[in-house]
């Protein structure tokens, strides 16, 4: 068994004290904390190879590149993509999706009267991209309904689909509920009838195993700084078949084979999708990422994070007046609300006791006003969180709630 105590000295911000107590970190929902493998391949990176990659001819450029190579590969290994041209760097899961949204837009692929599918539990990033392809486009936003339990309504979802469906774009584990949506047979579904589908993992990269090709999808965006790789990192995996039938989006240097003033001819995948420099120091720490999350193993990760979100929700149970949000068999964050406590109060009176979680929306505001509320207090784990940390959210929980009631 995975033992959290053994990786914990890996991460150098989790060893310090917040107003005399050790830091109970819960927002990882939000982002993650790095291990040392991770701050030490970017410091390598600059003190080691720094240069510009895919150009240069001389000893740096030639190493950037290869080693920036090598991070898409392990990206494309842990994704069971069947290429690595089909992972194309991003800044974030924003960024992808916005990358889909907009070469949807510019193929003339959606036209008026055409339906985008989405769910109530989307984030903001994996709503407002699609609001604005429909305002461009003329298609219309269809929201697939949730039950109050915070899992999505299936037989709605079926009923939503129909031929004018262009595309289902899903979150596979909410932010905010922590809602594990049965992503395989909702794009199955949906591909069933006629529609692209493309999977928000923002969450799901640090918790459950992907493979890309066992499922029925066609795009997949995820964040590297949720899964302990910088901020400003991030991958969108594409099926060749369909990346190669779309339009570029953002023109420069790297996507293009030949410019002149009369016309360019555009670059092979990946780099048809990646103009500019990229982020070169922070997609090979984001492969180094990727590598110290093996070395554990993501299945013995799940077992210890779901351990302790049940032990979590164990815990706070007893507290007078609290309600927790989204289904018992929930991964990653745990939601909840105390009657007559405003979240606020409850999570600063939380952090004054060095626990750290988030409150208010999380990004989505349509799924708070679907539970008529402004927000929740939401704490979510990471493999470095303990069964010390899960006691010591119970206590300061408890404590703030007595204190405000
Ligand atoms: C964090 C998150 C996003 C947005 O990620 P960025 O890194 O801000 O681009 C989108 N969807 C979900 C489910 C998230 O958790």
């Amino acid at each position: 068994m995975f033992q959290p105590d053994s990786v914990i000295p890996d991460f150098p911000i989790l060893q310090q004290t917040i107003g005399g107590r050790p830091l109970v970190y819960l927002d990882n929902a939000a982002t993650t904390q790095k291990p040392m493998a991770v701050l030490l391949a970017s410091r390598h990176y600059y003190e080691a190879m720094n240069a510009n990659i895919h150009r240069g001819t001389h000893h740096l450029a030639r190493l950037a590149t290869e080693t920036f190579e090598k991070a898409r590969q392990t990206v494309a290994n842990h994704l069971n993509a069947a290429s690595s041209d089909e992972v194309i760097f991003t800044s974030g899961t924003t960024d992808g999706i916005n990358l889909v949204a907009n070469i949807l837009g510019l193929s003339g692929r959606i036209k008026p009267g055409d339906e985008v599918l989405i769910s109530t539990l989307e984030h903001h990033s994996n709503i407002v991209p699609w609001q604005m392809l429909c305002e461009r486009s003329g298609a219309i936003l269809k929201v697939i309904p949730c039950h109050d339990d915070g899992t999505l309504d299936q037989a709605a979802f079926l009923s939503l689909l129909n031929e004018r469906t262009k595309i289902l774009s899903l979150t596979w584990i909410s932010n905010s509920l922590g809602t594990v949506n049965p992503v395989a047979e909702m794009a199955a579904a949906a591909k069933n009838a006629g529609a692209l589908v493309m999977l928000d993992a923002a969450q799901a990269v640090a918790h459950v195993r992907i493979d890309v090709q066992s499922l029925d999808i066609d795009f997949l965006a995820f964040s590297g700084h949720k899964i302990y790789a910088p901020t400003g990192t991030g991958v969108l995996w594409g099926r060749a078949e369909i990346l190669n039938a779309l339009p570029p989006w953002r023109g420069g240097g790297e996507m293009i084979k030949e410019v002149t003033f009369k016309k360019t001819t555009y670059n092979e995948l990946p780099f048809k999708y990646e103009a500019g420099t990229p982020n070169i120091e922070g997609a090979i720490a984001l492969g180094a990422a990727i590598d110290f999350v093996n070395g554990i193993g993501l299945s013995q990760i799940q077992k210890h994070e779901q351990a302790l979100i049940r032990s979590a929700a164990d815990a706070l149970a007893s507290i007078p007046g609290i309600r927790f949000f989204g289904p018992a068999d929930r991964a990653g964050a745990l939601s909840f609300n105390v009657a007559g406590i405003h979240h606020y109060d409850l999570g600063t009176l939380m952090d004054q006791m060095g626990v750290a979680v988030r409150t208010g929306h999380h990004c989505c505001q349509p799924l708070m006003a679907r539970f008529g509320m402004t927000g929740t207090v939401r704490a979510s784990f990471a493999l470095y969180n303990t069964q010390k940390d899960v006691d010591a959210l119970a206590e300061a929980t408890r404590k703030a709630v007595s204190m405000l009631s």
